[in-house]
């Protein structure tokens, strides 16, 4: 659906292409791939260079994303991303990059429809806060109220206690750009994953307290390595994501993987240095060959 105004200040202004989640981390997982290119599992088939944009903000509201953007590149999502440090300040501008993110993927995800399997009874509390945080975006007053905003950075998983773990799990948990509203019979986040760090915009959530260590203070605060506890449950969630992504890459023409094939071969050391050989052969250390079939 393309916006006539602009999606959060509502002027007429000529609107921008707005990524969905920041390009920063394309360019990142770009220059990181062992091939140089970027696939996007919603269009397997096309290298995808730039992420998925939508005209849906005017020049004004861009630039004012840009600001917090650019200080979570430079302070958060860099140095943990190249494995710099695992210990990083934060100030003001990282609650409000969450809640800017949390809510464009709201948006994205509510205008465009992927929204079926959402409770009818949560959505005027989904509507609700769409517009608070809009008001605490443009605004920045008022606060963010009832909603949280939860931040976790992700690494190497080394080993696991379920069985059923899916193959690619490492691969998920450091490449995978994802996002969509979750929800169960209560319960509502906005989850937006970006490559190796993940931000949960808590919506509606009654037992907020099972998160301990991710939730992100509005002023400043310290990213650094702690024992994060996470909802019961939660590691389903992202293992279903996980074997989603893997279905929709085995959908990748046999004329693209030769070509992804070939793209790797033309320069094996530089690939096999390349963060996405990391996970992947952290994937093969946990299931073999395992790793490269279906399932
Ligand atoms: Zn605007």
């Amino acid at each position: 659906m393309a916006f006539k105004t602009c999606r959060l200040c509502g002027s007429n202004g000529g609107l921008r292409e707005s990524h969905v989640i920041p390009s920063f981390v394309f360019r990142w997982l770009k220059e990181t791939s062992g091939t140089g290119y970027l696939r996007n599992s919603r269009q397997p088939n096309l290298r995808v260079q730039d992420g998925l944009k939508i005209r849906m903000l005017c020049a004004d509201c861009e630039a004012r994303f840009n600001t917090w953007e650019t200080e979570f590149a430079n302070h958060v999502f860099y140095p943990l991303a190249y494995r710099k440090t695992h210990t990083t300040h934060y100030e003001y501008w990282m609650y409000r990059f969450c809640v800017s993110v949390s809510w464009r993927v709201l948006a994205f995800c509510l205008d465009e429809g992927h929204n079926a399997h959402i409770p009818d009874r949560l959505f005027p509390r989904i509507r609700e806060v769409d517009t608070l945080w809009q008001n605490f975006l443009l605004r920045d007053t008022g606060g963010t109220k009832t909603t949280e905003q939860h931040f976790l950075p992700l690494d190497i998983i080394e080993s696991l206690t379920h069985s059923d773990a899916p193959t690619n799990i490492n691969r998920y948990m450091l490449r995978a750009v994802d996002m969509d509203i979750v929800s169960s019979a209560d319960s509502v986040f906005v989850y937006s994953k970006l490559g190796p760090v993940m931000i949960l915009g808590l919506v509606e959530m009654p037992h907020a307290d099972q998160w301990v260590g991710t939730k992100l203070d509005p002023c400043s605060g310290i990213i650094r390595p702690r024992e994060y506890v996470l909802p019961a449950g939660f590691d389903d969630f992202i293992f279903d994501k996980a074997r989603k992504t893997a279905a929709a890459q085995d959908e990748v023409s046999q004329r693209q993987k030769d070509t992804i094939d070939r793209a790797y071969r033309k320069n094996i050391d530089y690939a096999a240095k390349s963060e996405s050989f990391r996970a992947l052969d952290q994937d093969v250390r946990l299931f073999g060959k395992g790793a490269f079939s279906k399932k």
